[in-house]
This record gives structure tokens, sequence and C-alpha cells, in this order.
């Protein structure tokens, strides 16, 4: 069994599963029982080496990518456990996928990103600069690209279908979406998950300046709310190296930096605002790449990858 052989779409077949949906990084299966009959209460997540930068999906993948997403959501449900349950069921998956894919529990995904931010970059940056707040949390003045928020701030987007883009969401539209409760819940889990977060990786020389996390619940609505689908990983957060945080500039980014570089430098002949596809990656950019992300890796958790 190898993953290749009767690719569809750029997901593997697997014997025993029905190929679901494919988001931008995973692909989800359902379960087929010995007697045909799909299971309706979990799900398989697969991990690919799917890279995107820019918006565009870069060709070729990323060797191991996957696989170091799946492993270090593993690592980090574990450390978050007793702030929130998460929707892992095991790790016996087919050979297939193995290291890189999970069975977890099929949730309902509650219609919002929550996104929590710990320093001020990127979206929150340009929003603070237009009117000093960031989805209506009053900040002090003279923040920079950078700067550490006095706390994490929480701040919801839309969850937009493939190929399109999230928008911020006001606290009300929160609220009207999933009710004061629960968008309270969600708000207060998603700080308290990236507060966690960086007392963790800050100890191991990483600032995590952002993350984003997706929960869900049981179909019958029992239960409460379940950390879903990865969680603090390269791909869902902004991680800096924290020996060389210096606000005041845009920060060197781990994971997609060598990525981004070589798009904008003059090697690629690339232009962003030509509207083309990029062209392939050469060998070393994937390659620093592919190291990029073991390091995170190895840096969190301390194994080695
Ligand atoms: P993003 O870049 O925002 O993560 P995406 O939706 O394309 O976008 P993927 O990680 O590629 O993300 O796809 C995973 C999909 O699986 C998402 O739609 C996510 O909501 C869904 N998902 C994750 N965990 C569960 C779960 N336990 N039950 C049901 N759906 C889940
Ligand atoms: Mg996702």
């Amino acid at each position: 069994e190898s993953v290749g052989v009767g690719e569809a779409g750029g997901s593997p077949v697997l014997d025993g599963y029905r190929h679901m949906y494919s988001g931008k990084v995973r692909d989800l299966y359902v379960p087929i029982g010995d007697d045909g009959v799909e299971a309706d209460d979990r799900l398989l997540l697969v991990a690919s080496n799917r890279l995107s930068a820019y918006d565009w999906m870069m060709s070729p993948e990323i060797p191991d990518k996957g696989e170091v997403l799946t492993r270090l959501s593993l690592w980090w449900f574990d450390q978050l456990a007793d702030l929130v349950p998460n929707h892992v069921v095991s790790t016996d998956v087919p050979d297939a996928v193995a290291g890189r894919a999970v069975v977890v529990r099929r949730l309902e995904m509650l219609k919002v990103e929550a996104i929590a931010r710990a320093y001020l970059t990127g979206g929150g940056l340009e929003e603070y600069e237009r009117g000093g707040s960031v989805s209506g949390v009053v900040l002090p003045e003279g923040l920079v690209d950078g700067s550490r928020l006095p706390s994490p701030v929480f701040t919801p987007t839309t969850k937009a279908p493939v190929g399109e883009h999230d928008l911020p969401m006001a606290p009300d539209e929160v609220e009207a979406e999933l009710g004061a409760d629960v968008a309270a819940e969600v708000s207060r889990l998603t700080r308290a998950i990236l507060a966690r977060g960086n007392e963790i990786a800050g100890e191991r020389g990483i600032l995590i300046a952002d993350t984003k996390v997706e929960f869900g619940v049981a179909p019958d609505g029992s239960g409460g709310l379940v950390l879903a689908d990865e969680v603090l990983t390269p791909d869902s957060s902004r991680f800096w190296p924290a020996e060389l945080w210096e606000p005041g500039h845009p920060q060197p980014s781990f994971d997609k930096q060598f990525v981004r570089e070589w798009l904008t430098s003059a090697e690629s002949g690339w232009s962003r605002s030509s509207g083309e596809a990029p062209p392939e990656l050469p060998a070393h950019v994937v390659e620093q790449t592919r190291a990029k992300y073991v390091e995170a890796y190895e840096r969190l958790t301390g194994e080695t990858f």
C-alpha cells in the first residue's frame, strides 16, 4: 500500500474509508465498518504535505510536513487536556498514512474561526493603526509591529469556503451565531489555549504571536465544546524565534519564511501582483522549509522527529 497509487485529487485512496472532504491541508474520510456500514460518529483526519503561500498552493509538497503537524497537534492536545477536551480517539490508522492521521470524534463544527493574538502583527496591527483597538478591545497607545499585548485578545473571523477569505466577526456577530454563553466560552478557551501555549513555548525559545483553533460540539449537543482540527502548529499559528524578537518591524516567521523570501526574490522570477501561479519551488527551498517545520516540532516537544 503506498500513497500516490490511485490518488484522486491529491488525497490517497484508503481501503475501508470513504473520502469525504479535502481542506487546504487535511483530507477527511468516513470509516466503513466490516459490515459495510459507515460510522456516523468518527472521522479519519489525514494531514497532507501541502503548503500554501500568498494564497497559492506550492509545488512540490514539503516532505514530512503532514506528520510534523499531526504529531505536534497530538502533543499539544495532551498539554492542554486539563483546559479543554479534544477530538482525538486513536492513532490506529492505515499504514499508508501512518504518523500523519488520527481517528477523531465527528463533531458539528462551530462556524467561527477562533483566533487569539498575544502579539500585534498582520491584520490585528492594521486594525489597531486605524482605530487603536482590535476586535472591540481598546489597546494601549504606542504599540508597534511585534509588540506584546497586555493579555491575549480574541479576534474571531468567519470560516470562509476554500478559495474565499475569512472576514473579521464583531462580538455581536459571534453571539448571533453561537449564542452569548457559547461565544463567551469560545473566547475564554481560545485565549487560555494561547496563554498556556506561550507559557510552554516560551521556555523553549518560541513565541506564539497568534493562533487559530476550531471547536466543535457533539451532534446531539451534549458535553460542551471540544477542541478539534489542529492546535498550535506552524500552520495555524505564527511562531517567532524568541531570540530574534524585536518589536518595530516584521519578525522572521518560523515556517514559511524561506518560501516567501524566495517567491519575492529576483531568483524566482515571479511577481505577486501578476495573478499567475508561482513557479516550482527549488529543492533547497523545499529542504529549508521542511527543516523549519521539524525544528519547531523538536524545539517544542524536546523530542527528535
Ligand atoms: P484552514 O486553513 O482554515 O484550516 P481548511 O478548512 O481548509 O482551512 P483543513 O485543516 O485542511 O482546513 O481541513 C480540515 C477540515 O476538517 C476543516 O474543515 C475542519 O473544520 C474539519 N474538522 C476538523 N476536525 C473535525 C472534527 N473532529 N469533526 C468534523 N470536522 C472536523
Ligand atoms: Mg484547518
